[in-house]
């Protein structure tokens, strides 16, 4: 064992010299700039490569120090005088070898008074070469490490002054072992080593002779081949030791005449059994196939066990191994224009004024070393340049310089610029209604296309203003809910993970704005296939649907758990924290009533927090769902997130309920479906539901109220007749005090009297027809009842006469009693139920307000704030409106009490009905 010289005061400056590159050498550098006692006298680099330098040499030139940049030392292993002469003006003591890829010649070494200290990613003897870390890997040692070593004329042979270690973790490649250990460890450790030498406490240990090896240099190509005849616990090892540069080397077999070399990425033994769904790859070298499935591409070494690669490298592009048989399908563009190629040296020189070096087909605008700001200026750029519409996601989804322009002429052949939509292929009818031509999906959407059901059964779409059938649609059975349900689980589980809160966020926002721009469309086909009145549909089932995305976009990125002060667990301190995740994938059953609107209720909470989903939207009139699914398509939201499945309730909505990979189903509907539901929900997998029901709201109109606005609220709002009666909170029964009884019902007479019925697409209709025939006829036979009941029928109670379509004329009864049936149970149709109290008897008028097993929404007309408050205090129902009736909002919670369900729709709470709870503790 030696110690080095010691330097004494009297030289007190230790002059270094800096031989080597990279990043790591820089940081070296600066490292020794901060000691007093040394001063860098020069620094040896390689050449710049093109118009790039390496760091290294940027960091001396930042600090003025002498800088030299030498292709090589030698020729033909003689030293070059002048690259010696240069070296020597410098007067280095001591040379600082950290990352010298160079063959430094024995003089040079030998040169300063104090030697040349040198460091290497191995414990040395082990590893000796140039693939040191890689080799640690490959080898499948225990320990990763570093030694700084006293070079001498042999390769990585010289006495070490000093090593350390880490222990390898199953989760390290080549970059962890790098980025946590032998970067920041190392830098320090040369920090070290040249302390010690000042001090004089440097140690000289001859290295070991047992243990030595020296391995190949993986720099070059032959040496990067993945050997497949070997343990999966080999195969893996030699993946992650070539990860993430450059990548192990594997030739798939398209066919006899085709092969195709890919590199492998992100590895890791596999012991979750065997792959669902899985497609075979031919690979050479491997006498069984490989296989591409939801997880990645599985590959089974020779002792029987799995290792799983999560990332392929194809040519330049680097693509998710399960999507390798989608990714074929995408064909990138091959017949460029002459114009096109001109546009690419236009792009190329927009990207090397940004990166400064220059563009190959393969430079990666990331790896090159753009940050955020790059990503701006690229995009406003290019905007400015070529007068498409880029956003910054583009470059994120093509970062390197090839895919980027064929984004770039995709969007420019497009014309609308619109380069991240997708164009979607479907069967579907061409809708001529309302001045406008609007195609109409026809089909289930199952993972972002269009697809016949299984069964390729269909349902008749009868427009209800003429009783003709508009179309047939796609009717799903258990099989295909099946299919979407496995779509929604692997999008959860992929690419909707890759998706970050704010960028899902833009996305719905994205979505929103696309609804805006089709509300016409939309509201048209509301009208056309509900019935709904055109200009309602415009403002509230459309208005009220973009309004939900927008307002849940903005909830996304502000899911937030909390911490809690636990008792700590002395002497230690605790931290407990809650997460609020989403749950996974989720069912939505929805009524025809508001055939959008309930949609967006349910799915922009659901979406918003993070969840997938699919929904089976009513039978009678899922079209404007089918229009929706599209328009998602051109959002950008990723294939499988969301899914429409138009089908009959006892059929395919049973097989959502029942769907043991559904977590959550939310469902708004009727009592009698809701309890089945609930009992569905907890026999098949005690999934979490919230459940959206019928009503009978009661609304209790005071003497001391403002007549006019009461009246003129019955009539606009939906308290009875808005949107045809066909609403949940739908003033169900309505208690007029006796003083103003007659002359209240008088005004809604005469207001009825004059309400335009007829077309729902003519804008000066206020009445359109009933959804479909079966609830016309329940109409009918509800008001049969409450005649034979014995209750007075005022106004209606029949279908229109002389008209064709399901029309019925707005009703009302009055001399109601409380245990009449037509008082009892919910008609959501367009059927006034009144009957009067004493002014003297509040009591009992709020008791018979909550005599009832519905509790959705209830409604108070006074001038008196304490009756109204008191109102409010005592009635059992979910929503209460005091002197307005249905003044909902978006951001407003929405849902019932008792039998009219539980779990909220809207607003803040809606988010928890799609979220859970998770409560991490840490002792600390
Ligand atoms: P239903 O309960 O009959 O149907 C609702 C949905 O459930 C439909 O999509 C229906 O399919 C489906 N369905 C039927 N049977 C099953 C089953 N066994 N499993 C799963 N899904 C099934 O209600 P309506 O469509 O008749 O809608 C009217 C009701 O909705 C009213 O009671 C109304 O009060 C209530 N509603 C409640 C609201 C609220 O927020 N509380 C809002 C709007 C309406 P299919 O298409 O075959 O009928």
């Amino acid at each position: 064992m030696h110690k080095c010289r010691f330097l004494s005061t009297a030289q007190n400056t230790l002059r270094v010299a800096i031989i080597g590159q990279s990043i790591f050498a820089a940081d070296v550098m600066e490292l020794l700039m901060e000691r007093s006692n040394v001063k860098i006298v020069g620094v040896f680099t390689i050449p710049d490569k093109g118009s790039r330098e390496d760091a290294l040499a940027t960091a001396a030139a930042r600090y003025d120090i002498p800088l030299f940049k030498f292709p090589t030392w030698r020729c033909r292993k003689i030293s070059i005088p002048e690259v010696i002469e240069q070296y020597e003006s410098v007067g280095a003591t001591l040379n600082v070898m950290p990352y010298c890829s160079q063959l430094i010649p024995q003089e040079v070494l030998c040169a300063p008074a104090l030697g040349s200290i040198c460091y290497h990613p191995s414990i040395l003897p082990r590893h000796r070469g140039i693939s040191a870390i890689s080799w640690t890997l490959i080898e499948g040692d225990e320990i990763a490490a570093f030694s700084i070593f006293w070079p001498d004329d042999g390769i990585d042979t010289g006495p070490l002054l000093l090593t350390r270690q880490t222990n390898l973790e199953p989760t390290d490649t080549l970059d962890t072992i790098y980025k946590r250990f032998l970067y920041p460890e190392g830098v320090k450790a040369m920090g070290v080593a040249v302390d010690m030498i000042t001090k004089g406490t440097a140690l000289k240990i001859p290295q070991p002779v047992e243990g030595a090896t020296y391995e190949a240099d993986l720099n070059n190509e032959e040496n990067q081949f993945l050997n497949l005849q070997q343990s999966a616990e080999r195969i893996w090892n030699f993946i992650r030791g070539l990860d993430s540069v450059p990548g192990a080397l594997a030739t798939v077999v398209h066919s006899e005449e085709c092969e195709e070399q890919v590199r492998f990425f992100g590895a890791h033994l596999y012991s979750a059994g065997p792959v669902k769904d899985g497609q075979p790859l031919k690979i050479k070298g491997l006498a069984k196939p490989a296989w591409v499935h939801e997880g990645g591409l599985l590959i089974e070494g020779t002792d029987g066990a799995f290792v799983n690669i999560k990332r392929i490298k194809r040519g330049s592009k680097m693509i998710n191994a399960s999507d390798w048989f989608k990714q074929a399908e995408q064909k990138p563009i091959t017949d460029f224009t002459e114009d096109e190629l001109a546009k690419k040296a236009q792009l190329a020189s927009i990207w090397q004024a940004i990166l400064k070096e220059s563009i190959e087909d393969s430079t990666d605008f990331f790896a090159a070393g753009a940050g955020s700001m790059d990503v701006v200026r690229l995009v406003e750029e290019v905007k400015d340049t070529f007068d498409v519409p880029f956003e910054n996601e583009h470059v994120f989804k093509a970062p390197v310089f090839e895919e980027f322009f064929d984004l770039l002429v995709k969007a420019l052949r497009q014309g609308s610029g619109d380069s991240g939509a997708q164009k979607l292929d479907y069967d579907g009818f061409v809708l001529q209604a309302n001045k406008r031509k609007i195609n109409v999906p026809t089909q289930l959407f199952i993972n972002g296309a269009f697809v016949d059901a299984e069964q390729k059964r269909t349902l008749d779409i009868v427009n209800p203003t003429d009783e003709e059938i508009l179309c047939q649609v796609a009717c799903a059975s258990a099989e295909d809910v099946d299919k979407a349900v496995q779509a929604a689980h692997n999008a959860f589980y992929g690419s909707w993970k890759q998706v970050s809160a704010r960028q899902r966020g833009q996305l719905m926002l994205k979505l929103a704005d696309l609804m805006e721009q089709h509300k016409e469309d939309l509201a048209t086909i509301e009208s056309v296939d509900s019935g709904a009145v055109y200009t309602l549909a415009l403002k509230t089932h459309i208005g009220m649907s973009i309004d939900a995305w927008r307002y849940f976009a903005g909830w996304c990125d502000k899911i937030q758990g909390n911490t809690i002060p636990v008792n700590p667990a002395r002497p230690n301190n605790v931290l407990t924290f809650t997460r609020k995740e989403p749950i996974g994938v989720c069912g939505l059953v929805t009524p025809w009533n508001y055939p959008l609107m309930m949609l967006s209720w349910k799915m922009a909470a659901c979406i918003a927090a993070g969840n997938t989903c699919l929904i089976k939207p009513a039978q009678t009139c899922p079209l404007t769902a089918l229009k929706f699914a599209e328009l998602t398509v051109q959002a950008g939201f990723p294939p499988g997130v969301i899914n429409v499945l138009p089908g009959n309730g006892p059929e395919a909505g049973q097989a959502v309920v029942d769907h043991p990979m559904v977590r959550k189903l939310g469902f708004t509907g009727s009592t009698a479906v809701g309890k089945q539901v609930m009992k569905s929900c907890a026999v098949s997998n005690l999934k979490k539901c919230s459940l959206e029901l019928g009503g009978k709201s009661p609304l209790i109109i005071f003497a001391d109220c403002d007549l006019d606005k009461a009246v003129k609220q019955v009539r606009e709002s939906p308290q009875c007749f808005f949107n045809k009666g066909e609403n949940c909170i739908a003033a169900g029964r309505l208690f007029v005090e006796d003083r103003i009884h007659d002359e209240f019902v008088r005004r809604v007479l005469k207001d009825l009297r004059s309400m335009t019925i007829g077309d729902p697409l003519n804008r000066s209709t206020a009445h359109g027809p009933q959804n479909h025939k079966a609830h016309l006829d329940k109409l009918i036979s509800f008001c049969k009842r409450g005649v034979e009941e014995g209750a007075t029928l005022l106004y209606g109670g029949c279908r229109m006469s002389n008209m064709k379509g399901f029309f019925f004329a707005p009703t009302v009864f009055t001399d109601v009693q409380d245990d009449m049936y037509i008082a009892q149970e919910e008609s959501f149709g367009p059927i006034m139920i009144i009957s009067k109290f004493n002014g003297s008897d509040v009591d009992s008028v709020m008791e018979r307000a909550n005599r009832t097993e519905y509790g959705l929404a209830s409604g108070v007309f006074t001038k008196d704030i304490s009756k109204a408050l008191s109102f409010a205090d005592r009635i059992e129902a979910g929503t209460v409106f005091v002197n307005v009736y249905n003044k909902t909002d978006v951001a407003a919670p929405f849902g019932g009490f008792k039998q009219s369900g539980f779990g909220k729709d809207l607003g803040q709470e809606a988010l928890n009905e799609y979220l859970k709870t998770k409560c991490v503790t840490v002792e600390y």
